[in-house]
């Protein structure tokens, strides 16, 4: 199909969305962007970026700027409380570049501005949307409706765009909870420890530290409900003493961001023009860090689908025929992973510890974990390029 005759608006201007603006825009067609937030520069903490995001990526030509504002990753052990090693990625050791989620934010959004083809509509909250190709907005100008071939809901796991079709949705929450947060120190420890409290992780990202931790413990969770940084510190540093050197770095309690993990299963990824992409789609716990990449890698195949299709309708149904199981597998990994790293029950733990650990550390093997990807890369790199 002719993607230089479709017009397309887009709902949601972070990662998937971002994404899907710019390699459709790149491919040729007229794209409307519209973000609620006016002003999207400053979100969130940190990001990690896999080899399947970023061969999307490098396809846009953003390598070299990601690259830039990254710490490289590889070979994250898994370790307990005590430090000792839990798991480590058998090899070939998995690459990721960790950043800012406002770096990333600032390199999408400036490739946006210097893209013709995209109009972007910030401080525009979309209010509806019709599988006939209508969207209505509340934008600066008042209600403003847009007309599209094609409608893609990415704006994320609340996705409005999402109840205005039928997608046979289903949000569940799991229960947990997690607190991310960048500090400017240089403390990270490099490895994610699962601990009587959940789990723990710190990462160097350019000038600083990002920290994440599990608020499922009883002590957490009293923490997080009073906005007590200090007995957060507290409940902690009792569970894991490394924790102590983090979260001592934390200035005040609005510094950290609380985040409760939705999951999101459709049973449809489309009706009429419109289809789902990114969380809206398919939110799946962070455990195995896929949404976002995941998110970038629907882009992509979204593009190769219009490509190949004939019109629409077909390649909105090669799309979800090619992702839907891709992802639903990761996000089931991603599930089993959170449920193993917060176990809190003593017994629960030392059976993870001291009997499926090590069997799993003794088994694995790189090609066991090669479906996270979802896409071989260089696939990836080439939809973008073509
Ligand atoms: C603790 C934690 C850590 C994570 N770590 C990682 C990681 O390391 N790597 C990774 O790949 N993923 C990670 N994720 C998952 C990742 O954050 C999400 O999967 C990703 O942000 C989804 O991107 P998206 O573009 O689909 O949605 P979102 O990032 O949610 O973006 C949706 C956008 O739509 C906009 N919007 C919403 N409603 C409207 C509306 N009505 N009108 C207009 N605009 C609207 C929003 O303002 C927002 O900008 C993590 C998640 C959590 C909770």
């Amino acid at each position: 199909m002719n993607i230089a005759n479709l017009n397309v608006v887009v709902v949601g201007g972070a990662t998937g969305g971002a994404a899907t603006a710019l390699l459709l825009a790149r491919a040729g067609a007229r794209v409307t962007l519209i973000e609620k937030i006016a002003e999207p520069r400053a979100v969130g903490a940190g990001i990690a970026i896999a080899e399947n995001g970023m061969a999307v990526l490098e396809s846009l030509g953003l390598k070299p700027a990601v690259s830039a504002a990254a710490c490289v990753v590889a070979g994250v052990r898994v370790v307990d409380g005590t430090g000792r090693t839990l798991l480590a990625p058998p090899p070939p050791e998995p690459t990721g570049w960790m950043l800012r989620r406002s770096a990333l934010q600032t390199i999408f959004l400036d490739a946006l501005a210097a893209e013709p083809l995209v109009e972007c509509h910030f401080g525009a909250e979309v209010t509806g949307a019709t599988g006939a190709g209508t969207v209505t907005a509340a934008t600066r100008a008042g209600a403003t409706e847009f007309h599209a071939d094609l409608i893609v809901g990415a704006d994320g796991v609340h996705s409005r765009v999402r109840s205005c079709g039928r997608f046979d949705a289903h949000v569940s929450r799991p229960g947990i909870t997690y607190v991310r947060t960048l500090v400017p120190e240089s403390l990270a420890q490099g490895v994610e420890a699962w601990t009587a409290a959940g789990l723990f992780g710190s990462f160097a990202v350019p000038d600083g530290t990002y920290v994440y931790a599990s608020g499922g413990s009883r002590a957490c969770t009293d923490a997080i409900a009073h906005s007590d940084l200090e007995g957060f510190r507290a409940a902690w540093s009792a569970a894991y003493p490394a924790s102590a050197e983090l979260l001592g770095a934390v200035a005040r309690w609005d510094d950290l961001i609380v985040n409760r993990v939705r999951r999101v299963e459709c049973g449809r990824w489309s009706d009429g023009r419109i289809v789902l992409l990114g969380d809206a789609a398919h939110a799946m716990p962070p455990n195995l860090g896929q949404g976002a990449n995941s998110a970038v890698v629907d882009a992509a195949v979204l593009l190769d689908e219009l490509r190949r299709a004939a019109g629409v309708a077909d390649a909105l149904r090669a799309y979800e025929a090619r992702r839907r199981p891709a992802v639903r597998r990761v996000a089931r990994a991603a599930a089993r992973l959170g449920t193993l790293a917060e176990l809190t029950n003593p017994i629960a733990r030392a059976m993870r510890d001291r009997i499926l650990m090590p069997i799993v550390a003794r088994l694995a093997r790189g090609s066991d974990i090669d479906f996270v990807l979802q896409e071989p890369v260089a696939t990836l790199r080439a939809i973008g390029r073509a």
